[in-house]
C-alpha cells in the first residue's frame, strides 16, 4: 500500500455503500484474482460481509446489483463528480 493507494481508498470509502449510501469499507474485487488497492469499490458492512453480501453469497448479490466490474466502474464514475478530498474546504 502506497500513500497515493492511501488516499484512493479513504476517497473509495467516503462515497459511502454503492447500494444503500451508509458508512462503508472498501472491497478488493477479485476478477482474475487481482487484488489491488486501485480496483476497490465501497461497501457498509451488511452489502460486504453480511448474510447476503459480496463476500457470502457472490452470485446472489451479483444478480441483483451487477458485477463486481460494474460496481467499480460506478465507482469511478462517482468518483469522476465528487472533488478530491484536498480540495474540499474544512
Ligand atoms: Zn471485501
Ligand atoms: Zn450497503
Amino acid at each position: 500500500m502506497t500513500a497515493a493507494s492511501e488516499r484512493h481508498m479513504q476517497r473509495v470509502r467516503e462515497l459511502g455503500c454503492l447500494i444503500c449510501q451508509r458508512p462503508a469499507s472498501a472491497h478488493n474485487i477479485r476478477e482474475e484474482r487481482i487484488k489491488d488497492d486501485w480496483l476497490t469499490i465501497p461497501l457498509c458492512p451488511d452489502h460486504h460481509l453480511g448474510a447476503f453480501s459480496i463476500h457470502k453469497s457472490k452470485r446472489q448479490f451479483e444478480n441483483i446489483y451487477g458485477s463486481e466490474l460494474h460496481l467499480l466502474a460506478e465507482t469511478i464514475k462517482k468518483l469522476s463528480e465528487n472533488k478530491p478530498t484536498y480540495l474540499l474546504s474544512k
